[in-house]
């Protein structure tokens, strides 16, 4: 994500489609993504007590549409909110909910809302067109409630548990299990059909680790998730985390391999990005492969 190739870009409107919404378990709704692009999963998590929304959408309107599809399912039930990660199509709506629900994260993700929340804001905000208009209005949320190590929230007659993994796709990821169900939400830390996001910015963000994204990706693949729900892009089985680790694995041999040759970056760029291109031909957001190699080049060094 050069600011460049960020700008050139035509966008689409990244409007949640509430009318599209799944059961993939009882009383477990996803809105599916559609691949739109910066549209995610969002979930919404039901038990005899309470419902957990998982991400907001960005912008108010989107979120305001969730927050009404949500009360609806939930019929009186206590609502809360949680977000994967701070990114502003999952967390940057979630003002819409205050008083309505009680937003919930991580440590780490409430630290990244506080220090990297506006530059981030501003980032989008440059990205033009229908991105500014759904912005429009918004402020960097506060969560009501930061939990450390993890959570387990009772919903009533079903656990979810709330799990930050470490630094992967930011500082601040968490995912989200259902352990019952066999349903993991991972945010941003696993996609479909689309290489793997790095938004590394450098010297605005240099945050993502392909490294420590690695070893996430091989913990959460030993947790055994029957279902994952992807930040975008397609539900799945549990090999879309063997999907997304088979892609860092890749990146970063390709890249380390030429960087212990001593080859320049702009060189390794372009050679790892025609390799990838090729061997994943039917994927977009090709544009990530740059910072994904930026990145690993700076953890080679490390
Ligand atoms: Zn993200």
């Amino acid at each position: 994500m050069t600011d460049e190739s960020m700008i050139d870009e035509p966008r689409i409107d990244p409007a949640v489609q509430v009318a599209g919404a799944e059961e993939i378990a009882p009383d477990l709704l996803v809105i599916p993504n559609h691949r739109v692009e910066l549209v995610p999963n969002i979930g919404i998590i039901g038990g005899t007590r309470a419902v957990l929304v998982v991400d907001t959408g960005m912008g108010v309107a989107n979120a305001e549409q969730v927050l009404a599809f949500a009360s609806e399912v939930a019929k009186g039930r206590q609502l809360y909110l949680t977000t994967t990660h701070f990114h502003p199509e999952h967390a940057f709506g979630a003002q819409v909910f205050a008083g309505q629900a009680t937003y919930l994260v991580n440590r780490a993700q409430a630290d990244d809302l506080k220090t990297k929340g506006t530059g981030y804001l501003e980032i989008f905000r440059g990205l033009g067109g229908p991105i500014v208009r759904r912005l429009d209005g918004v402020q960097v949320p506060t969560p009501d409630e930061v939990y450390d190590d993890g959570y387990d929230l009772d919903l009533g007659g079903r656990t979810v548990r709330l799990r930050p993994t470490g630094r992967g796709h930011t500082k601040g990821d968490q995912v989200i299990e259902v352990p019952d169900d066999g349903v993991l939400f991972t945010g941003d830390l696993a996609e479909t059909g689309q290489f793997a996001i790095f938004p590394w910015l450098p010297p605005h963000d240099t945050d993502v680790s392909g490294v420590g994204w690695l070893a996430v990706m091989d913990r959460l693949a030993v947790s055994g998730p029957r279902v994952v729900v992807p930040g975008h892009g397609d539900i799945g089985g549990p090999q879309v985390l063997d999907d997304v680790r088979d892609y860092l694995r890749e990146l970063r041999d390709e890249t380390w391999r030429r960087r212990d040759s001593a080859m320049g970056e702009d060189e390794i760029v372009a050679e790892v990005r025609a390799l990838l291109i090729e061997r994943h031909p039917e994927w977009v957001g090709q544009e990530w492969i740059e910072p994904g190699v930026g990145c690993l080049c700076a953890e080679h060094a490390a």
